[in-house]
Order: C-alpha cells, then sequence, then structure tokens
C-alpha cells in the first residue's frame, strides 16, 4: 500500500450499529445499551476524536468481529449523551463523511477501528451537462415521491423534510437525507451508504421510495377497506338497535318478525325453490329500514306466500255410490246432469291419474249449477273455493299484479286457493260466459293456461313469482249460455246442460229443499211454519216468472221472515201459510198467468224467445199507419231479426190479394212493429212468423188468437225453418198460460226431449208454411176471392190436419 493513502487513514472508537445507518450531515440520537459501545463514546468524547458507526450485518450478534460488520460506516461526531434510567444512554451523533473499515484493531474495552474517508472524486469533468440534468431528473422525482410519501405517513415533520429536500442541489445529500429518514430495511439503508456516486444513489434511493409509497398506498387501501365494512357493520348494528329499541317502545316485537319467517318457512315444508326464494325475501326484509315502504311489501308478498298451501291436500274420495247418496240429498232431479257427473267420477276411480278433465255447467240462472259444483265438491272431499269471473275483463285479475306496484296483490286464482288451504279443491269458474276482454289483457288467455293441463303444473302469477301446480285443482264452470265462451275454452271443457225446471219440479224442490234451508237460516222449527203445496203453487205461478229457483228461494225467504215477526211479535205458535193467504205475506200478486196474453187482439203476437236467463214470452205489436210503405222495426232489436222482418214484409206483399190486402196496400201504408221492453237488447231469425203474423192481423184486422204462442224462422216465399231452444221456450209458455204452440215441422222431432208434464199441459202444432200459422192463429181467415187464389208455394204440405190458407 502507498505511503501517502495510508496517511489518510485513522484509527478511531467505532461503535456497532444494531438496525440502523447513519449518514453524513445527518444528527440523529438513538439509545446505546452495549457496554463496549457507551465505553467507545465515552473514549471519542473524552478523546475529542470522531467515533466510526458502522451497521453490524446481523444484529443478533452481541460482539461483532471484523466479519459481521458492513464495510462501508460514517465518521461521526457524538454531540450529547444523556444517562438514561439503568444503564443505558442516549446519544446525539453527526455524521461527518463515509469511511471504509480497513482493520478492527482493538475490541476491548471498546472496538477501535482503522478508517479511511471514501468520497466520489468531484472531477470537473465528469460533472458534464448530461450528468447534471440526470441529477435533476433524480431530485425532481424523489421531490414527487417523497411529497407522495409525505402524505401517506402524516407526521408533522414531514412538510419540513420536504423544505429540506427542495432547498438542496445535492443529489447524494438528499439520497442521504431520505434513507435517514424513512423506514427502511437494514439492507437498503446499507445500500444507500454503499453507493458514494451520488446521482446513482439517488436513483437507488428513488426506487426504495416508490417501492415503500406502494406499499404504503396498498395498505392505506386495505386500511379504507376494513375501515368501511367496520363503519357500515357498525351503521347497520346502531340501526337495528335503534329499530328494536323503537319496537320495544312501540309494543312489536321486531326481532321476532324475521325469526317468526324463518321459522313459518321451515314449518311450512315448501317446495325448495319457494323455500329458497322466501328465505331470499326475508334476508332482503331484514336489511330494510323500520317502516319502509319496500319492507311493508315483503311482508305482504311473505304473508301471501305462506298462506297459500304449496303441499297441502285434502284426501280425495272417489266413490261414485257415495257421491251419488250426496248428490241426491243436495238435489231434487237432474238426474241427467248427476249421471253425467257420476260418470265423471267412475272415469277418476279408474284412471285416478287422468287429469284435465273440466266440467262446464250450462244453465239458466237458479237451476243449481253453483250449488251442485258445491255438492260434488262435498262428495269428492275437496275444499271449494268459489272465483266469479263475470265481468273480469283484465288479464291481471286472474294473474295479478308484479309485487311491486301499490297495492298489488295475486290473481284471482291464486287467491282462491288461498282460501280453499289446499292445493287440490274443487275451484267453481262461476260465469266464464260473461269474461270480457280490453286493452288490458286478455282474461281468457289466461284462463287457457289455468284450464290446460299441460301447462297448469307450472302456473305463474305476477305477484308471487313461483310456479304453481294448478295439476290436481278440479275446475267446476258455469255459464249461462255456451255461445259466449272463447272457443278455445269450450274446446277444453265438457258441457253439461241444465234446464229450466217445471212448476212441479220447482214444488218439489221448494218443499224438499229450498223452505228446509230458509226454516233454518231464519231459525224456525219445522212445526213453526207449514206451507201448504198450493200456497208454494201459488208462490211459484203468481211470484216467481223464471226458468230456475232462485227468486221462488227469495219468496220462501220472505215468506219466513214475516213467520217468525208473527211468532216473535204476536205470540203465535203457528203460521199456516195457504193458497189463499199467502197474498198477506207476500204482498200483491205480481204476475196474473190467467189474464196475461188470453185476450184475442189486432196485431198484438206471442212470440216465443230463447235468452240466455231461459225463454222467455216475446208479443209482438204491428200497426198500420197512412205512409209510403216504410217497414219501422223497433225495441231495440238486432240485424238479423231486422232483416227476418224485412223478409216477412216482403212475403206478405207477394201474397197481399190471398191474404185479402189490397195488392198495392204498401204504397199508402207504413208498417210499425214494436216489441216491448225496449231495453233490452233482442236477436235472431226464430221471431220471423211471429212478426209476420202481427203484420198480416194489422193489415187485415183480423184480432190474433191470445192462447197462442209461436216461434220459427221465415223465409222470402213464407216457409217456416226450424229453431233452437223449444224446451226453455215452451216451458216460458206454459209459465205464461199459453195453451198452443206453434213450432216448425222440423222442430217435431225435439218434442220428445220436453218434459212430460209441459208436453201434456201444451197443445204442440208443427208448421211448415207461414200459411198455416195464420190458420192456426188468426180468429179466422182473410176473406180472399177466389179468383185471385195463386199457385199452391213450394214448401207446403200437399196435406195435413192444419188447413192451407188457399184451402180456406
Ligand atoms: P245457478 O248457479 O244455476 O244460478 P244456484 O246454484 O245458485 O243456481 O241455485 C239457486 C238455489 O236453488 C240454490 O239455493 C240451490 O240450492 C237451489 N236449487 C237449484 N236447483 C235445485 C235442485 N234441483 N234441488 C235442490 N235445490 C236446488
Amino acid at each position: 500500500m502507498p505511503e501517502e493513502e495510508k496517511t489518510n487513514r485513522q484509527t478511531i472508537p467505532a461503535l456497532a450499529l444494531r438496525g440502523l445507518a447513519v449518514y453524513p450531515k445527518m444528527l440523529i440520537h438513538f439509545d446505546v445499551g452495549r457496554e463496549m459501545s457507551i465505553n467507545a463514546l465515552e473514549e471519542s468524547m473524552t478523546s475529542n476524536r470522531p467515533i466510526f458507526l458502522v451497521a453490524q450485518k446481523d444484529i443478533r450478534v452481541e460482539n461483532p468481529g471484523r466479519d459481521q460488520l458492513f464495510t462501508i460506516g460514517t465518521v461521526s461526531v457524538v454531540r450529547q449523551i444523556l444517562r438514561l434510567p439503568g444503564k443505558s444512554v442516549r446519544v446525539m451523533v453527526e455524521g461527518q463523511y463515509r469511511a471504509k473499515l480497513w482493520d478492527l484493531v482493538q475490541t476491548d474495552p471498546y472496538l477501535a477501528a482503522e478508517v479511511e474517508q471514501v468520497e466520489f472524486p468531484k472531477d470537473p469533468e465528469l460533472e458534464s451537462k448530461g450528468n447534471t440534468l440526470r441529477a435533476e431528473a433524480a431530485i425532481r422525482q424523489a421531490y414527487e415521491l417523497f411529497d407522495r410519501y409525505a402524505e401517506l405517513t402524516p407526521k408533522n415533520t414531514a412538510s419540513e423534510m420536504l423544505m429540506n429536500i427542495m432547498s438542496s442541489e445535492d443529489a447524494g445529500y438528499i439520497a442521504d437525507f431520505i434513507a435517514q429518514n424513512v423506514s427502511m430495511r437494514v439492507m437498503d439503508k446499507q445500500s444507500i451508504l454503499d453507493e458514494l456516486r451520488p446521482v446513482q444513489r439517488l436513483n437507488k434511493m428513488n426506487r426504495l421510495l416508490r417501492r415503500e409509497v406502494e406499499i404504503l398506498e396498498m395498505e392505506q387501501s386495505i386500511q379504507r377497506r376494513v375501515q368501511e365494512n367496520m363503519s357500515q357493520n357498525q351503521k347497520d348494528a346502531f340501526l337495528r338497535e335503534q329499530v328494536r329499541v323503537i319496537q320495544e317502545e312501540l309494543g312489536e316485537d321486531g326481532e321476532n318478525e324475521i325469526a317468526g319467517y324463518r321459522r313459518q318457512i321451515a314449518d311450512a315444508k315448501l317446495p325448495e325453490e319457494v323455500e329458497a326464494k322466501l328465505l331470499k325475501e326475508v334476508i332482503h326484509l331484514e336489511k330494510q329500514p323500520f317502516g319502509s315502504a319496500e319492507g311493508s311489501v315483503i311482508r305482504n308478498y311473505l304473508d301471501v306466500c305462506l298462506e297459500l298451501p304449496w303441499t297441502k291436500t285434502t284426501k280425495e274420495r272417489v266413490n261414485v255410490q257415495a257421491a251419488r247418496k250426496i248428490l241426491d240429498d243436495d238435489h231434487f232431479g237432474l238426474d241427467k246432469v248427476k249421471d253425467r257427473i257420476l260418470e265423471f267420477l267412475a272415469v277418476k276411480q279408474l284412471a285416478p291419474d287422468l287429469k284435465g278433465q273440466i266440467i262446464c255447467l250450462v244453465g239458466p240462472p237458479g237451476v243449481g249449477k253453483t250449488s251442485i259444483g258445491m255438492s260434488m265438491a262435498r262428495a269428492m272431499n275437496r275444499k271449494l273455493a268459489r272465483i266469479a269471473l263475470g265481468g273480469v275483463h283484465d288479464e291481471a285479475d286472474i294473474r295479478g299484479h308484479r309485487k311491486t306496484y301499490v297495492g298489488a296483490m295475486p290473481g284471482r286464482i291464486i287467491n282462491a286457493l288461498r282460501q280453499a288451504g289446499t292445493r287440490n279443491p274443487l275451484l267453481l269458474l262461476d260465469e266464464i260466459d260473461k269474461l270480457g276482454s280490453d286493452m288490458r289483457g286478455d282474461p281468457a288467455a289466461a284462463l287457457l293456461e289455468v284450464l290446460d293441463s299441460e301447462q297448469n303444473g307450472t302456473f305463474r302469477d305476477h305477484f308471487v313469482e313461483l310456479p304453481f301446480d294448478l295439476s290436481d285443482v278440479l275446475f267446476v264452470t258455469t255459464a249461462n249460455t255456451t255461445s259466449t265462451i272463447p272457443k278455445p275454452l269450450l274446446d277444453r271443457m265438457e258441457v253439461i246442460e241444465l234446464a229450466s225446471y217445471t212448476d212441479e219440479e220447482k214444488l218439489q224442490i221448494a218443499k224438499n229443499h229450498l223452505l228446509p234451508k230458509q226454516l233454518k237460516r231464519h231459525g224456525l222449527k219445522k212445526s213453526q211454519l207449514r206451507v201448504t203445496d198450493d200456497a208454494i203453487r201459488e208462490s211459484i205461478v203468481s211470484y216467481t216468472r223464471e226458468s230456475g229457483v232462485r227468486i221462488l228461494e227469495r219468496e220462501l225467504g220472505a215468506l219466513c221472515r214475516k213467520a217468525a215477526m208473527a211468532i216473535v211479535s204476536d205470540g203465535a205458535k203457528q203460521v199456516r201459510a195457504t193458497r189463499d193467504n199467502v197474498e198477506t205475506y207476500l204482498g200483491p200478486r205480481k204476475y196474473h198467468p190467467e189474464k196475461n196474453g188470453m185476450e184475442n187482439q189486432v196485431g198484438l203476437v206471442n212470440g216465443l224467445a230463447w235468452t240466455s236467463v231461459g225463454g222467455t214470452l216475446l208479443e209482438a205489436e204491428a200497426n198500420v199507419i197512412p205512409g209510403s210503405g216504410k217497414v219501422e222495426l223497433t225495441g231495440n232489436l238486432g240485424n238479423v231479426m231486422k232483416e227476418s222482418a224485412r223478409a216477412a214484409f216482403t212475403y206478405i206483399r207477394s201474397r197481399a190479394v190471398q191474404l185479402g190486402v189490397p195488392a198495392d196496400f204498401y204504397k199508402e201504408k207504413d208498417i210499425h212493429v214494436h216489441f216491448p221492453e225496449g231495453a233490452v237488447p233482442k236477436d235472431g231469425p226464430s221471431a220471423g212468423i211471429t212478426i209476420c203474423t202481427a203484420m198480416v192481423s194489422a193489415l187485415t184486422g183480423i184480432p190474433v188468437r191470445g192462447d197462442v204462442a209461436m216461434t220459427g224462422e221465415v223465409t222470402l216465399r213464407g216457409r217456416v225453418l226450424p229453431i233452437g231452444g223449444l224446451r226453455e221456450k215452451s216451458m216460458a209458455a206454459l209459465r205464461n198460460g199459453i195453451h198452443t204452440v206453434i213450432i216448425p215441422q222440423e222442430n217435431a222431432s225435439d218434442l220428445e226431449e220436453i218434459d212430460q208434464t209441459v208436453r201434456s199441459a201444451l197443445q204442440f202444432i208443427p208448421v211448415s208454411h207461414v200459411d198455416q200459422v195464420l190458420a192456426h192463429a188468426l180468429e179466422h181467415l182473410p176473406l180472399a176471392e177466389p179468383s185471385d187464389l195463386g199457385e199452391i208455394p213450394s214448401g207446403m204440405p200437399e196435406a195435413g190436419t192444419h188447413a192451407p190458407l188457399h184451402q180456406a
């Protein structure tokens, strides 16, 4: 080693640093505990020599040798020593310059080291422009990084340090400064100390600082997330506690609500999908703030869903004998209907899995459709639920509204099941013929899905939002007429028709069913109210005019009320209602069958019509007035009916002479035909012969027999064509005191179906031509000149009991 180099070396006390590095020009303090170190400090102080501070490689080593120490350290000056309690001291030192450790010359009582200052040579040539620029860039970067670092470590001193960095242009110094003040691993601290080249040192420091900043940022974001979670949880807990207290104050048990729902869901043995969905809703509910609108929506939803019979059933009884007994007990007559129902049950008994049969009971009001449906439910041991479909014109009525709508409810199907409480009830869909439809959707389409056994296994109500299995529901529908039932619906149903009752049937029903029912309802004993058969007959004839027995039942109810009144207030023991005193109980008679329509009048004819409420007597009036051959038709008539009136008129014009009417009558006369009860719409061709007869009567002035009623379509040439609903029409005729009914020849075979009592009470006259009608309906025949007689119109019978007009 050359001599002059050797002269730069010096031997001074040394101190091994643990986990720490001291940099030139930095003033720092640290605690010292090892005796060896304290001795070195004292030596330095007393001998007024600097001290060599060097880090040891492994901080756990108590007495480090040369090998355990790094090579580069800092020659420093001890500024202050402060004795601490115990043996240790706190020392403040100021770094002077970097030095290389050549050798440890002594280890006891303190370390002494032979060291030599090392420094990056300040060569003006090396300080080229590029180098200064690089230094400048490194300094700026350091500044930015430290700025960020200061932000991330909010210490008061950070901004002062920043000022310090900003005011310096010495890259090496800045690197040292940062290294001294930023917490880093010992290895990294030492590497900054080891680097003598200032710019490289600062670049190295920047890399370390960037890493440190990234770590801090990461830490901070984790911290923030933890904090957020914490505060959200705390907020929730706080709110829930508040709700609990509020509910406690209000006397409500808040916590139990959620628990209650959970328990109900667990108890209900729901299908998996349903259970999962409901539990989800409960969790959702739990998160709702107290009193929120959403909360009550969810509560409502849960309540409805939990009430639904997802799995509950009743054991069905499919026993034809037992069913027959129940049906017979509940209803008089209706043999055909009962047989059809029993057949249906028999099939069910043999093929229990056959699903999707739907019965449609069709008939006028009050003939027992609903009540036989109820009996069926009883006979089969199914629960019963009724849905009135009359006037339903919104699909949502069937399927419900989405639960998010205000006041949303499930549709009628789901509601009915809720009511029934089982998933295999008998659902009675009343008045399916009165379904409407408009722009809010077609309820018939929704019903179609309900009734279709292929689809109804997974019926989805908009409110419930879960598939409900309707395949075990037995659907029974009722209707007054099949004509207005949407065709696709009708195709799926088995139609069973119920006819009007005759007076005799009504009597039996009243005696055996209606009266006992009403007595019971009014709390009367059988002995307290005696009603003779004649009194019932009188009620039927004079107080009702209906196909069924609904009004009769009401009248009997009125009778019971009056009887109850007599017993309670007048102290009567027993009330007897007879033919003669019914008027005192039921008020003045409403109908007078004997008087009605019995008088012969000009231009007034009894027509028979069939409507959805059964048969009715429909009078046609005709009058002739001066005019110009117009035909006026009034009384709320449909097009078909108007056309049939024109056909009748044309026929009369073509046969004017034979009918004894001046051939050119139409030139100066108008005919006006009117059907009373103009508020009731009327249509159909079956009033043709009625209109024709009224016109002829009005034109000829010949009265029409009041005890004759008629029905039949008329053609231009006077043929009489068949009509429908003969059974109902004939009963209407009987109810109205008619004796003779003129019917189309082709309907003669339908007479078979008519009840025996009706058939024997009425005289039926089948005809095939209008002339025959006139022969029977008019008091006498028009007087026609024999010479005016024309050909026999085609379609006329050649012979028969009823003399054709031209033979008169
Ligand atoms: P619908 O549904 O056809 O309009 P309801 O079923 O309401 O008629 O019948 C009206 C009333 O008449 C009910 O009280 C019913 O029990 C009774 N009723 C109808 N037909 C019979 C019958 N054949 N036997 C016993 N009661 C009957």
